[in-house]
């Protein structure tokens, strides 16, 4: 480990958008939004969005096993 220098240690900031970072990956400074968008493609308020569509989905499912 040569590089300890982190989120604990050092005030980073995102490579993307300059915002504080709150991640390290690969060298590269990211804040928690970055890193989301890196990994998924998507910005946090559309996955949430999402999330509440899978969610009221999964509830409708549910609902119907739970009739039967
Ligand atoms: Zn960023």
């Amino acid at each position: 480990m040569s590089d300890k220098t982190n989120i604990y240690g050092d005030y980073r900031i995102c490579c993307k958008c300059g915002m504080k970072a709150d991640v390290v990956e690969n060298g590269n400074d990211l804040c928690a939004e970055c890193y989301f968008k890196h990994h998924t493609n998507t910005t946090i308020k559309e996955y949430e969005r999402k999330n509440k569509d899978l969610d009221q989905e999964r509830f409708r499912i549910n609902y119907k096993k739970e009739k039967k």
